[in-house]
Parts: structure tokens; sequence; C-alpha cells
């Protein structure tokens, strides 16, 4: 296992002839919990779709575990490599139930199929992990909003990812929700996983990341803990200051 979870090296992305990532490189570590935050239209979800396979790059790419490129693989190919990405909105199957939803992402994500008694036993584990056990018979349309972020969370741990995507994971949720959602991606935090969060919420970010990178305009503007991200003169012009 490399030291280096992903590796992204140049990457630019082009909308006509506008660039949404601008030669963007930048490296994330296993056992980090990595924020990347930034202004609207930065490229923070331009970058999660390159490196889940939604978007093709221009130029550049995407080096997983040190050495498997993933650049231009689908969707598919990149989850079954051991990434995994929960997406902004909320999309749950309103009439499954909680249960069904972990087991389908245990199912659906690992690399060899997990037998039945063995995919019972990863379904209890990751309902304990996202706090869902006492939920875990209800559908999941009766859920809170927090309740399906959780739910979502589980699904894409279920089949224990190597890197695990989460997009927006607190858009509106409660302070106590919010509190509770970052006890769950600390606890998530492992020696072989990294952990990326696109992020709004700046006091989550500080309880969270282990490090921030903060894009603007497609590329990096600044890299550091979020003490040094709140110190730094061109990130509080640029997005903080406003
Ligand atoms: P962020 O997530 O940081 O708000 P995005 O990655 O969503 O930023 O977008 C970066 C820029 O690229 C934005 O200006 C956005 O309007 C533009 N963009 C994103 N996707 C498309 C697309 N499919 N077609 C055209 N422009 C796009």
């Amino acid at each position: 296992m490399s030291l280096t979870a992903l590796l992204v090296d140049g990457l630019t992305v082009r909308f006509g002839s506008f660039r949404a990532l601008d030669e963007l490189s930048l490296a994330i570590d296993y056992g980090e919990v990595r924020a990347i935050i930034g202004p609207n239209g930065a490229g923070k979800t331009t970058l999660l779709d390159v490196i889940s396979g939604i978007t093709r790059p221009k130029q550049g790419r995407v080096l997983f575990d040190g050495a498997i490129d993933l650049t231009g693989l689908s969707e598919a190919a990149i989850a079954r490599a051991g990434l995994r990405r929960k997406f902004q909105k909320p999309s749950v199957f309103e009439g499954l139930s909680v249960r069904q939803h972990i087991a389908i992402g245990a199912d659906v994500g690992f690399r060899t199929r997990l037998d039945a008694p063995a995919l019972e036993d990863r379904v209890g584990e990751v309902l304990e992990i996202v706090g869902l056990v006492d939920q875990s018979h209800r559908l999941a349309g009766e859920l809170s909003h927090g309740q399906k972020q959780w739910l979502e969370i589980g699904m894409v741990l279920a089949s224990d990812p190597k890197v695990l995507m989460l997009d927006e994971p607190v858009a509106g949720l409660t302070d106590e929700e919010t509190e509770r959602t970052a006890a769950l991606v600390r606890a998530l935090k492992r020696p072989d996983r990294a952990i990326v969060v696109v992020e709004h919420d700046m006091d989550f970010v500080e309880r969270i990341a282990d490090r921030v990178t903060v894009l603007h305009e497609g590329r990096t503007l600044f890299e550091g803990s979020m003490d040094k991200v709140r110190a730094d003169a061109a990130v509080v012009e640029v997005y903080l200051g406003r």
C-alpha cells in the first residue's frame, strides 16, 4: 500500500472555453480526513466528479494507491476499486427499509460477494457505526433528513471503501445532527482509508479535517490546517471574508 491514497495530477476540465479545473494537482494520504472548501464555482464538485468517473478530464490523471490510474475508468470500475461517494442530495429508496439499504450497499460494493451470514454481520456492524440500529426496520422514507444522510453514509461504508468521498454531508442538518455527523466522520478514520469531504460549514470542517484544501477558480489557493486556512489573507479575501 502506498502512503498516498489519491494523487491528482494536473487535472484540467473545460466546459466550453471555461476551465472548471485548471491543471489542479493535489495528494491525499491514507489515514487523513481532507476537507475541500472554496467558493461556489471553485471546482469542488467537478473534482469529485472526475475522481469518481462521472467527468473525464481534458488533461491530467488521477492515481489511486500510488499506481492505479483511474482516469477514464467507468464509475462502476472506480467503485469496485474501493472508491465510494455519497452524493450531496439524499437519494434513498423510500419504500425499502434501513437494513435493506445497508445490505444493498454491502452486496454491490464488495469485490467478492459476501455469503448470507457475512452479509448479516456486515449490515449489523454498519448499522451500529452509523447509529441506526433502532431504525433498522423502518422505511427510509420515514427517516429525518439527518438519518437519511447517515443511511447513505452507511450504504457507501458497507463495502469498506479505501477512499470515502462525502459531498456536503451536513447541508440542511440541525446543529445536533451536524455534531453527530462530525463524530461519525471521525469514527470512520482509519490508517488504510482516506476520507474526502466537500463542505461549506467551516465549524464542521474544523472539527473533522486533518488538512484542508481551498480551491479557487479550479486551482489550489491554499492547503493546510484549518487554523492556517483561517489566518491566510488570500483565503479570507476570496472565501471566508464574505
Ligand atoms: P463547486 O462545486 O466548487 O461549487 P463546480 O465544480 O460545481 O463548483 O463548478 C465549477 C464551475 O464549472 C462552475 O462555474 C460551474 O458553473 C461550471 N460547471 C460545472 N458543471 C458544468 C457543466 N456540466 N457544464 C457547464 N459548466 C459547468
